[in-house]
Protein backbone atom coordinates (compact mmCIF):
# COMPACT_ATOMS: atom_id res chain seq x y z
CA UNK A 1 0.00 0.00 0.00
CA UNK A 2 1.45 3.38 -1.16
CA UNK A 3 0.06 5.19 1.16
CA UNK A 4 0.88 3.60 4.34
CA UNK A 5 4.77 3.98 5.36
CA UNK A 6 5.81 1.18 7.82
CA UNK A 7 8.01 3.14 10.29
CA UNK A 8 10.28 -0.42 10.53
CA UNK A 9 10.74 0.29 6.87
CA UNK A 10 9.37 -2.84 5.86
CA UNK A 11 7.46 -2.88 2.48
CA UNK A 12 4.25 -5.17 2.76
CA UNK A 13 0.69 -5.00 1.55
CA UNK A 14 -2.24 -3.63 4.58
CA UNK A 15 -5.57 -4.59 4.25
CA UNK A 16 -8.14 -2.17 4.12
CA UNK A 17 -10.61 -4.63 5.40
CA UNK A 18 -11.69 -6.70 8.54
CA UNK A 19 -12.58 -9.39 8.04
CA UNK A 20 -16.47 -10.23 9.87
CA UNK A 21 -17.19 -13.63 8.90
CA UNK A 22 -14.71 -16.82 8.53
CA UNK A 23 -14.69 -19.88 7.12
CA UNK A 24 -12.62 -22.82 9.17
CA UNK A 25 -9.67 -24.74 7.00
CA UNK A 26 -7.84 -27.61 7.52
CA UNK A 27 -4.45 -28.54 7.17
CA UNK A 28 -4.24 -32.21 6.99
CA UNK A 29 -0.76 -33.80 7.28
CA UNK A 30 1.99 -34.48 4.78
CA UNK A 31 1.04 -38.36 5.19
CA UNK A 32 -2.87 -37.71 4.15
CA UNK A 33 -1.95 -35.43 1.80
CA UNK A 34 0.11 -37.75 -0.22
CA UNK A 35 -2.66 -40.15 0.08
CA UNK A 36 -5.57 -37.38 -1.04
CA UNK A 37 -3.57 -36.08 -4.06
CA UNK A 38 -3.26 -39.87 -4.97
CA UNK A 39 -6.94 -40.78 -4.43
CA UNK A 40 -6.84 -37.51 -7.00
CA UNK A 41 -4.92 -39.06 -9.77
CA UNK A 42 -2.17 -36.42 -9.12
CA UNK A 43 -5.32 -33.50 -10.45
CA UNK A 44 -5.85 -30.64 -7.84
CA UNK A 45 -9.23 -30.31 -9.63
CA UNK A 46 -10.30 -33.26 -8.72
CA UNK A 47 -9.16 -32.92 -4.93
CA UNK A 48 -11.57 -32.55 -1.98
CA UNK A 49 -11.93 -29.19 -0.38
CA UNK A 50 -11.91 -30.96 3.04
CA UNK A 51 -8.11 -32.04 2.04
CA UNK A 52 -7.45 -28.22 0.90
CA UNK A 53 -6.10 -25.61 2.87
CA UNK A 54 -4.80 -23.00 0.52
CA UNK A 55 -7.27 -23.14 -2.49
CA UNK A 56 -5.61 -20.84 -5.15
CA UNK A 57 -7.32 -23.16 -8.18
CA UNK A 58 -9.01 -19.89 -9.44
CA UNK A 59 -9.65 -16.69 -9.07
CA UNK A 60 -13.75 -17.20 -10.65
CA UNK A 61 -16.61 -16.76 -8.45
CA UNK A 62 -14.30 -17.28 -4.87
CA UNK A 63 -14.03 -13.73 -4.36
CA UNK A 64 -15.05 -12.24 -0.96
CA UNK A 65 -18.16 -10.29 -0.65
CA UNK A 66 -17.99 -6.70 1.42
CA UNK A 67 -20.74 -6.49 3.91
CA UNK A 68 -22.28 -3.92 1.24
CA UNK A 69 -23.05 -6.41 -0.89
CA UNK A 70 -24.63 -8.76 1.37
CA UNK A 71 -26.88 -6.33 2.92
CA UNK A 72 -27.86 -5.53 -0.94
CA UNK A 73 -28.62 -9.35 -1.13
CA UNK A 74 -31.54 -8.96 1.39
CA UNK A 75 -33.32 -6.17 -0.74
CA UNK A 76 -33.48 -8.48 -4.07
CA UNK A 77 -36.68 -7.63 -5.53
CA UNK A 78 -38.07 -11.23 -6.92
CA UNK A 79 -40.07 -10.61 -9.53
CA UNK A 80 -39.86 -11.93 -13.06
CA UNK A 81 -41.15 -8.84 -14.84
CA UNK A 82 -40.12 -5.36 -13.79
CA UNK A 83 -37.73 -6.51 -11.45
CA UNK A 84 -36.08 -2.96 -9.42
CA UNK A 85 -33.13 -5.10 -8.79
CA UNK A 86 -32.55 -5.43 -12.77
CA UNK A 87 -32.85 -1.61 -12.78
CA UNK A 88 -30.82 -0.86 -10.20
CA UNK A 89 -27.99 -3.09 -11.90
CA UNK A 90 -28.56 -1.73 -15.26
CA UNK A 91 -28.53 2.37 -14.28
CA UNK A 92 -25.32 1.11 -12.31
CA UNK A 93 -23.51 -0.09 -15.56
CA UNK A 94 -25.15 2.75 -17.17
CA UNK A 95 -23.44 5.28 -14.77
CA UNK A 96 -19.86 3.45 -15.25
CA UNK A 97 -19.62 2.61 -18.73
CA UNK A 98 -21.91 5.09 -20.19
CA UNK A 99 -23.36 2.56 -22.55
CA UNK A 100 -27.38 2.82 -22.99
CA UNK A 101 -27.85 -1.05 -23.18
CA UNK A 102 -27.72 -3.83 -20.94
CA UNK A 103 -28.21 -7.58 -21.47
CA UNK A 104 -27.96 -9.81 -18.17
CA UNK A 105 -26.79 -13.36 -18.88
CA UNK A 106 -26.10 -16.25 -16.41
CA UNK A 107 -21.71 -15.97 -16.36
CA UNK A 108 -18.82 -14.86 -19.04
CA UNK A 109 -19.14 -17.43 -21.37
CA UNK A 110 -22.68 -17.29 -21.93
CA UNK A 111 -22.23 -13.56 -23.05
CA UNK A 112 -19.80 -14.67 -25.30
CA UNK A 113 -22.53 -17.00 -26.75
CA UNK A 114 -24.64 -14.72 -27.28
CA UNK A 115 -21.79 -12.52 -29.29
CA UNK A 116 -20.92 -15.32 -31.26
CA UNK A 117 -23.73 -16.10 -32.26
CA UNK A 118 -24.51 -13.04 -33.32
CA UNK A 119 -21.41 -11.50 -34.85
CA UNK A 120 -19.44 -14.70 -36.13
CA UNK A 121 -20.17 -16.80 -39.01
CA UNK A 122 -18.16 -18.95 -41.05
CA UNK A 123 -15.04 -17.75 -42.20
CA UNK A 124 -15.48 -15.09 -39.71
CA UNK A 125 -11.57 -13.56 -38.54
CA UNK A 126 -11.28 -12.26 -34.82
CA UNK A 127 -8.18 -10.25 -33.92
CA UNK A 128 -8.03 -10.46 -29.88
CA UNK A 129 -5.16 -9.52 -28.05
CA UNK A 130 -4.77 -12.77 -26.59
CA UNK A 131 -8.02 -15.38 -26.14
CA UNK A 132 -9.79 -16.98 -23.33
CA UNK A 133 -10.31 -20.74 -23.42
CA UNK A 134 -14.24 -20.33 -23.85
CA UNK A 135 -14.16 -17.39 -25.52
CA UNK A 136 -12.16 -19.21 -28.21
CA UNK A 137 -14.66 -22.17 -28.61
CA UNK A 138 -17.57 -19.78 -28.81
CA UNK A 139 -15.95 -18.63 -31.78
CA UNK A 140 -14.71 -21.36 -33.40
CA UNK A 141 -17.73 -23.43 -32.43
CA UNK A 142 -19.45 -20.64 -34.96
CA UNK A 143 -17.09 -20.84 -37.77
CA UNK A 144 -14.65 -18.49 -37.16
CA UNK A 145 -11.28 -17.92 -35.95
CA UNK A 146 -8.85 -16.81 -33.46
CA UNK A 147 -6.04 -14.54 -34.28
CA UNK A 148 -3.85 -13.82 -31.82
CA UNK A 149 -2.18 -10.50 -31.80
CA UNK A 150 -0.32 -9.86 -28.62
CA UNK A 151 2.37 -7.78 -28.79
CA UNK A 152 5.61 -10.12 -28.68
CA UNK A 153 6.74 -8.67 -25.33
CA UNK A 154 3.66 -9.98 -23.70
CA UNK A 155 5.10 -14.04 -24.21
CA UNK A 156 8.42 -13.49 -22.65
CA UNK A 157 7.96 -15.32 -19.13
CA UNK A 158 10.73 -12.60 -17.45
CA UNK A 159 9.91 -9.04 -18.26
CA UNK A 160 9.79 -5.26 -16.90
CA UNK A 161 7.14 -4.57 -19.72
CA UNK A 162 4.44 -2.50 -17.47
CA UNK A 163 1.74 -3.43 -20.47
CA UNK A 164 2.28 -7.35 -21.25
CA UNK A 165 -1.65 -7.43 -22.51
CA UNK A 166 -1.34 -4.61 -25.41
CA UNK A 167 -2.06 -5.67 -28.84
CA UNK A 168 0.57 -5.36 -31.55
CA UNK A 169 -1.25 -2.65 -33.69
CA UNK A 170 1.22 -3.43 -36.61
CA UNK A 171 -0.18 -7.05 -36.96
CA UNK A 172 -3.75 -5.53 -36.46
CA UNK A 173 -3.30 -4.00 -39.78
CA UNK A 174 -1.55 -6.78 -41.26
CA UNK A 175 -4.40 -8.80 -40.06
CA UNK A 176 -7.25 -6.30 -41.55
CA UNK A 177 -5.27 -5.87 -44.61
CA UNK A 178 -4.86 -10.05 -45.48
CA UNK A 179 -8.31 -10.96 -44.47
CA UNK A 180 -10.37 -7.81 -45.79
CA UNK A 181 -12.23 -5.60 -42.75
CA UNK A 182 -15.59 -7.73 -44.12
CA UNK A 183 -13.95 -10.77 -43.06
CA UNK A 184 -13.35 -9.55 -39.51
CA UNK A 185 -16.48 -10.40 -36.69
CA UNK A 186 -15.06 -7.67 -34.25
CA UNK A 187 -11.97 -6.43 -32.38
CA UNK A 188 -11.89 -8.30 -29.25
CA UNK A 189 -9.54 -6.79 -26.26
CA UNK A 190 -9.65 -8.21 -22.68
CA UNK A 191 -8.48 -6.68 -19.81
CA UNK A 192 -6.11 -8.35 -17.39
CA UNK A 193 -5.21 -10.94 -19.82
CA UNK A 194 -5.76 -14.17 -18.47
CA UNK A 195 -3.79 -16.86 -19.99
CA UNK A 196 -0.84 -14.89 -20.01
CA UNK A 197 -0.55 -14.34 -16.22
CA UNK A 198 -3.35 -11.45 -15.88
CA UNK A 199 -1.28 -8.75 -17.89
CA UNK A 200 -3.21 -5.53 -18.73
CA UNK A 201 -2.81 -3.39 -21.60
CA UNK A 202 -2.50 0.29 -21.74
CA UNK A 203 -4.86 3.11 -21.74
CA UNK A 204 -2.73 4.07 -25.23
CA UNK A 205 -3.36 1.08 -26.41
CA UNK A 206 -6.97 0.70 -26.72
CA UNK A 207 -7.07 4.20 -28.34
CA UNK A 208 -4.64 3.29 -30.79
CA UNK A 209 -6.90 0.32 -31.93
CA UNK A 210 -9.79 2.22 -31.67
CA UNK A 211 -8.29 4.48 -34.17
CA UNK A 212 -7.43 1.65 -36.25
CA UNK A 213 -11.31 0.21 -35.60
CA UNK A 214 -12.49 3.45 -37.11
CA UNK A 215 -10.38 3.48 -40.21
CA UNK A 216 -12.31 0.25 -41.23
CA UNK A 217 -15.35 0.38 -39.54
CA UNK A 218 -14.69 -1.99 -37.17
CA UNK A 219 -16.52 -3.09 -33.68
CA UNK A 220 -14.32 -2.94 -30.74
CA UNK A 221 -15.38 -5.65 -27.99
CA UNK A 222 -14.08 -5.40 -24.71
CA UNK A 223 -13.83 -8.31 -22.39
CA UNK A 224 -14.02 -6.82 -18.83
CA UNK A 225 -14.09 -9.88 -16.51
CA UNK A 226 -10.04 -8.65 -15.48
CA UNK A 227 -11.27 -5.16 -15.63
CA UNK A 228 -10.91 -4.36 -11.89
CA UNK A 229 -7.14 -5.48 -11.98
CA UNK A 230 -6.18 -3.88 -15.42
CA UNK A 231 -7.71 -0.78 -14.03
CA UNK A 232 -5.44 -0.64 -11.08
CA UNK A 233 -2.96 -1.62 -13.54
CA UNK A 234 -3.15 1.66 -15.86
CA UNK A 235 -3.19 4.00 -12.91
CA UNK A 236 -0.46 2.84 -11.40
CA UNK A 237 1.58 2.05 -14.68
CA UNK A 238 0.62 4.83 -17.25
CA UNK A 239 1.58 7.88 -16.83
CA UNK A 240 -0.84 9.82 -18.49
CA UNK A 241 -3.39 8.08 -16.63
CA UNK A 242 -2.01 8.73 -12.73
CA UNK A 243 -3.97 11.91 -12.07
CA UNK A 244 -7.01 10.34 -13.18
CA UNK A 245 -9.57 8.82 -10.39
CA UNK A 246 -10.61 4.86 -11.07
CA UNK A 247 -14.18 5.94 -11.99
CA UNK A 248 -12.38 8.57 -15.13
CA UNK A 249 -9.96 5.69 -15.99
CA UNK A 250 -13.06 3.26 -16.59
CA UNK A 251 -15.13 5.80 -18.52
CA UNK A 252 -12.29 6.62 -20.72
CA UNK A 253 -11.79 2.52 -21.60
CA UNK A 254 -15.88 1.99 -22.09
CA UNK A 255 -15.76 5.29 -24.37
CA UNK A 256 -13.43 3.74 -27.05
CA UNK A 257 -15.32 0.07 -26.86
CA UNK A 258 -19.11 -0.79 -28.48
CA UNK A 259 -19.37 -2.92 -26.59
CA UNK A 260 -18.28 -4.47 -23.11
CA UNK A 261 -19.38 -7.96 -21.72
CA UNK A 262 -17.82 -9.48 -18.47
CA UNK A 263 -17.99 -12.07 -16.39
CA UNK A 264 -19.15 -10.85 -12.98
CA UNK A 265 -17.82 -13.97 -11.23
CA UNK A 266 -14.29 -11.73 -11.57
CA UNK A 267 -15.90 -8.15 -11.94
CA UNK A 268 -17.93 -7.18 -9.56
CA UNK A 269 -17.00 -9.76 -7.22
CA UNK A 270 -20.95 -12.01 -7.45
CA UNK A 271 -21.93 -14.54 -9.44
CA UNK A 272 -23.24 -13.64 -12.90
CA UNK A 273 -22.38 -11.52 -16.21
CA UNK A 274 -23.89 -9.40 -18.96
CA UNK A 275 -23.23 -7.63 -22.16
CA UNK A 276 -23.26 -3.69 -22.40
CA UNK A 277 -24.08 -1.85 -25.52
CA UNK A 278 -24.00 1.23 -27.57
CA UNK A 279 -26.11 0.49 -30.48
CA UNK A 280 -29.94 -0.36 -30.28
CA UNK A 281 -29.59 -2.41 -33.87
CA UNK A 282 -26.76 -4.49 -32.06
CA UNK A 283 -28.74 -4.73 -28.72
CA UNK A 284 -31.77 -5.37 -30.54
CA UNK A 285 -29.87 -8.42 -32.64
CA UNK A 286 -28.54 -9.59 -29.18
CA UNK A 287 -31.69 -9.32 -27.67
CA UNK A 288 -33.35 -12.41 -28.66
CA UNK A 289 -30.64 -14.77 -27.51
CA UNK A 290 -31.21 -13.48 -23.80
CA UNK A 291 -34.66 -15.26 -23.21
CA UNK A 292 -33.74 -18.55 -25.58
CA UNK A 293 -30.31 -19.36 -23.15
CA UNK A 294 -30.60 -17.41 -20.01
CA UNK A 295 -33.48 -16.67 -19.23
CA UNK A 296 -35.90 -13.55 -19.15
CA UNK A 297 -34.64 -9.81 -19.50
CA UNK A 298 -34.78 -9.04 -16.21
CA UNK A 299 -32.55 -11.73 -14.47
CA UNK A 300 -30.81 -13.70 -17.29
CA UNK A 301 -30.17 -16.56 -15.36
CA UNK A 302 -28.67 -14.71 -12.21
CA UNK A 303 -30.14 -15.09 -8.90
CA UNK A 304 -31.65 -11.51 -8.17
CA UNK A 305 -29.86 -11.25 -5.29
CA UNK A 306 -26.68 -11.85 -7.22
CA UNK A 307 -27.43 -8.72 -9.60
CA UNK A 308 -27.94 -6.58 -6.11
CA UNK A 309 -24.36 -8.10 -4.75
CA UNK A 310 -23.03 -7.09 -8.20
CA UNK A 311 -24.39 -4.08 -8.48
CA UNK A 312 -23.09 -3.01 -5.36
CA UNK A 313 -19.62 -4.94 -6.47
CA UNK A 314 -19.19 -2.19 -9.58
CA UNK A 315 -19.41 0.33 -7.44
CA UNK A 316 -17.13 -1.03 -4.70
CA UNK A 317 -14.56 -1.52 -7.79
CA UNK A 318 -14.33 1.97 -8.44
CA UNK A 319 -12.87 2.46 -5.28
CA UNK A 320 -9.06 1.83 -5.85
CA UNK A 321 -8.24 0.99 -2.28
CA UNK A 322 -10.68 -2.23 -2.47
CA UNK A 323 -9.31 -2.87 -6.06
CA UNK A 324 -5.64 -2.88 -5.29
CA UNK A 325 -5.54 -5.66 -2.78
CA UNK A 326 -5.56 -8.53 -4.99
CA UNK A 327 -2.96 -7.22 -7.35
CA UNK A 328 -0.93 -6.25 -4.17
CA UNK A 329 -0.82 -9.01 -2.50
CA UNK A 330 0.06 -10.91 -5.96
CA UNK A 331 3.01 -8.44 -6.22
CA UNK A 332 4.34 -9.06 -2.84
CA UNK A 333 4.39 -12.99 -3.27
CA UNK A 334 6.02 -12.32 -6.70
CA UNK A 335 8.81 -10.23 -5.02
CA UNK A 336 9.33 -12.76 -2.59
CA UNK A 337 9.79 -15.60 -4.59
CA UNK A 338 11.96 -13.65 -6.98
CA UNK A 339 14.23 -12.85 -3.88
CA UNK A 340 14.49 -16.57 -3.86
CA UNK A 341 15.17 -16.80 -7.24
CA UNK A 342 11.85 -19.19 -7.47
CA UNK A 343 11.49 -18.73 -11.62
CA UNK A 344 7.84 -16.72 -12.17
CA UNK A 345 5.77 -14.73 -14.68
CA UNK A 346 7.14 -10.84 -14.02
CA UNK A 347 5.82 -8.53 -13.73
CA UNK A 348 3.16 -9.76 -11.24
CA UNK A 349 0.11 -9.15 -13.07
CA UNK A 350 -3.93 -9.81 -11.53
CA UNK A 351 -5.05 -12.62 -10.88
CA UNK A 352 -2.40 -14.69 -9.44
CA UNK A 353 0.67 -15.69 -8.56
CA UNK A 354 2.31 -17.78 -12.58
CA UNK A 355 5.05 -20.20 -11.32
CA UNK A 356 7.56 -21.10 -14.16
CA UNK A 357 7.52 -24.82 -13.73
CA UNK A 358 9.90 -24.93 -17.35
CA UNK A 359 12.49 -23.72 -15.01
CA UNK A 360 11.46 -24.62 -11.54
CA UNK A 361 11.66 -28.75 -12.73
CA UNK A 362 13.80 -28.41 -15.63
CA UNK A 363 14.82 -31.68 -15.12
CA UNK A 364 11.30 -33.15 -16.01
CA UNK A 365 10.18 -33.49 -19.75
CA UNK A 366 7.59 -31.91 -21.26
CA UNK A 367 6.23 -36.10 -22.02
CA UNK A 368 5.84 -35.99 -18.08
CA UNK A 369 3.89 -32.79 -17.28
CA UNK A 370 6.09 -30.94 -15.08
CA UNK A 371 3.44 -27.98 -14.06
CA UNK A 372 1.25 -31.03 -13.35
CA UNK A 373 4.05 -32.65 -11.00
CA UNK A 374 4.58 -29.49 -9.80
CA UNK A 375 1.06 -28.37 -8.70
CA UNK A 376 0.86 -32.32 -7.32
CA UNK A 377 3.88 -31.75 -5.36
CA UNK A 378 3.39 -28.43 -3.85
CA UNK A 379 -0.38 -29.67 -2.83
CA UNK A 380 1.75 -32.44 -0.72
CA UNK A 381 4.24 -29.80 0.44
CA UNK A 382 1.64 -27.50 1.95
CA UNK A 383 -2.01 -28.14 0.85
CA UNK A 384 -1.88 -25.61 -1.49
CA UNK A 385 -4.10 -26.34 -4.46
CA UNK A 386 -2.81 -24.90 -7.55
CA UNK A 387 -3.86 -25.37 -11.03
CA UNK A 388 -1.74 -26.91 -13.96
CA UNK A 389 -1.61 -24.16 -17.17
CA UNK A 390 1.15 -26.09 -19.56
CA UNK A 391 0.77 -29.53 -21.81
CA UNK A 392 -1.30 -31.63 -19.61
CA UNK A 393 -4.37 -28.43 -20.20
CA UNK A 394 -3.67 -28.71 -23.98
CA UNK A 395 -5.00 -31.46 -26.23
CA UNK A 396 -3.88 -34.33 -28.03
CA UNK A 397 -3.54 -33.70 -31.89
CA UNK A 398 -5.84 -36.08 -33.48
CA UNK A 399 -2.81 -38.99 -34.78
CA UNK A 400 -2.18 -39.10 -30.67
CA UNK A 401 0.32 -36.78 -30.68
CA UNK A 402 1.27 -34.94 -27.69
CA UNK A 403 0.91 -31.24 -28.24
CA UNK A 404 3.99 -29.14 -25.75
CA UNK A 405 2.64 -25.95 -24.54
CA UNK A 406 4.82 -22.38 -25.05
CA UNK A 407 4.90 -22.33 -21.57
CA UNK A 408 4.34 -25.18 -18.30
CA UNK A 409 3.05 -22.82 -15.47
CA UNK A 410 1.18 -23.69 -11.99
CA UNK A 411 -0.99 -20.67 -11.48
CA UNK A 412 -1.27 -19.97 -7.88
CA UNK A 413 -5.18 -17.80 -7.89
CA UNK A 414 -5.61 -15.38 -5.37
CA UNK A 415 -8.87 -15.03 -4.69
CA UNK A 416 -9.79 -11.23 -4.24
CA UNK A 417 -9.61 -9.95 -0.28
CA UNK A 418 -9.77 -13.71 0.67
CA UNK A 419 -6.26 -14.39 2.41
CA UNK A 420 -4.48 -12.86 5.17
CA UNK A 421 -0.45 -11.81 4.84
CA UNK A 422 0.16 -15.20 6.78
CA UNK A 423 -0.97 -17.24 4.96
CA UNK A 424 0.43 -15.90 1.50
CA UNK A 425 3.63 -16.04 3.43
CA UNK A 426 3.08 -19.62 3.94
CA UNK A 427 2.69 -20.14 0.75
CA UNK A 428 6.03 -18.89 -0.27
CA UNK A 429 7.69 -20.58 2.25
CA UNK A 430 6.17 -24.26 0.76
CA UNK A 431 7.29 -23.03 -2.39
CA UNK A 432 10.87 -22.16 -0.98
CA UNK A 433 11.12 -25.53 0.15
CA UNK A 434 10.06 -27.52 -2.48
CA UNK A 435 12.32 -25.04 -4.60
CA UNK A 436 15.37 -26.59 -2.53
CA UNK A 437 14.17 -29.95 -2.80
CA UNK A 438 13.07 -29.52 -6.49
CA UNK A 439 15.52 -32.42 -8.05
CA UNK A 440 12.95 -34.59 -6.12
CA UNK A 441 10.08 -34.00 -7.96
CA UNK A 442 9.78 -36.45 -10.76
CA UNK A 443 7.19 -36.47 -13.27
CA UNK A 444 3.59 -37.78 -13.99
CA UNK A 445 2.02 -40.88 -16.40
CA UNK A 446 -1.73 -40.83 -17.45
CA UNK A 447 -3.78 -43.30 -16.02
CA UNK A 448 -7.23 -42.29 -17.34
CA UNK A 449 -6.95 -40.02 -20.09
CA UNK A 450 -10.31 -38.19 -21.20
CA UNK A 451 -10.54 -37.02 -25.13
CA UNK A 452 -11.37 -33.94 -24.62
CA UNK A 453 -10.83 -31.42 -21.48
CA UNK A 454 -8.37 -33.97 -20.06
CA UNK A 455 -7.24 -31.54 -17.40
CA UNK A 456 -10.40 -31.62 -15.88
CA UNK A 457 -11.22 -35.19 -14.95
CA UNK A 458 -7.79 -37.23 -16.29
CA UNK A 459 -5.53 -39.40 -13.21
CA UNK A 460 -1.99 -39.41 -13.17
CA UNK A 461 0.41 -41.51 -11.84
CA UNK A 462 3.70 -40.40 -10.64
CA UNK A 463 6.23 -42.33 -12.62
CA UNK A 464 8.51 -43.09 -10.01
CA UNK A 465 8.93 -43.65 -5.96
CA UNK A 466 9.18 -39.49 -5.81
CA UNK A 467 6.96 -38.70 -4.17
CA UNK A 468 7.16 -41.18 -0.82
CA UNK A 469 10.76 -39.67 -0.93
CA UNK A 470 9.09 -36.18 -1.16
CA UNK A 471 7.09 -36.62 2.07
CA UNK A 472 10.48 -38.16 3.74
CA UNK A 473 12.55 -35.65 3.41
CA UNK A 474 9.52 -33.16 4.46
CA UNK A 475 9.54 -35.13 7.93
CA UNK A 476 13.06 -35.07 8.15
CA UNK A 477 13.13 -30.68 7.26
CA UNK A 478 10.24 -30.06 8.98
CA UNK A 479 9.49 -32.81 11.95
CA UNK A 480 5.90 -33.24 13.08
CA UNK A 481 4.88 -29.86 11.34
CA UNK A 482 1.87 -30.40 9.64
C1 LIG B 1 -13.53 -16.21 -16.51
C2 LIG B 1 -13.42 -15.52 -17.79
C3 LIG B 1 -14.38 -15.68 -18.80
C4 LIG B 1 -15.55 -16.64 -18.65
O1 LIG B 1 -16.38 -16.30 -17.61
P1 LIG B 1 -17.25 -17.39 -16.82
O2 LIG B 1 -18.07 -16.59 -15.89
O3 LIG B 1 -16.31 -18.32 -16.15
O4 LIG B 1 -18.08 -18.10 -17.85
C5 LIG B 1 -14.21 -14.98 -19.97
N1 LIG B 1 -13.16 -14.15 -20.15
C6 LIG B 1 -12.22 -13.98 -19.21
C7 LIG B 1 -11.10 -13.05 -19.45
C8 LIG B 1 -12.31 -14.65 -18.00
O5 LIG B 1 -11.35 -14.47 -17.07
Amino acid sequence: MAEVKFFGGESIPLEMHKVRIVQKLALPPVERRLAAITEAGNNTFLLRNSDVFMDMLTDSGVNAMSDQQQAAMLVADDSYAGSATYTRLESKLQEIFGTPYFLPAHQGRACENILSQVLVSKGSVVPMNYHFTTTKAHITLNGGTVEELVADTGLEVVSVHPFKGNMDTGKLRDVIGLHGADKIAFVRMEAGTNLIGGQPFSLQNLVDIRKICDEHGLLLVLDASLLADNLHFIKQREADCRALGIREITRRIADQCDIIYFSARKLGCARGGGICIRSEELYRRMRGLVPLYEGFLTYGGMSVREMEALTVGLEETMDEEVINQGPQFIAYMVDELQKRDIPVITPAGGLGCHVNAMKFVDHIPQAEYPAGALASALYIAGGIRGMERGTLSEQREPDGREIFANMELVRLAMPRRVFTLSQVKYAIDRLEWLYANRRLIGGLAFTEEPEILRFFYGRLKPVSDWQEKLVAKFRADLGNSL
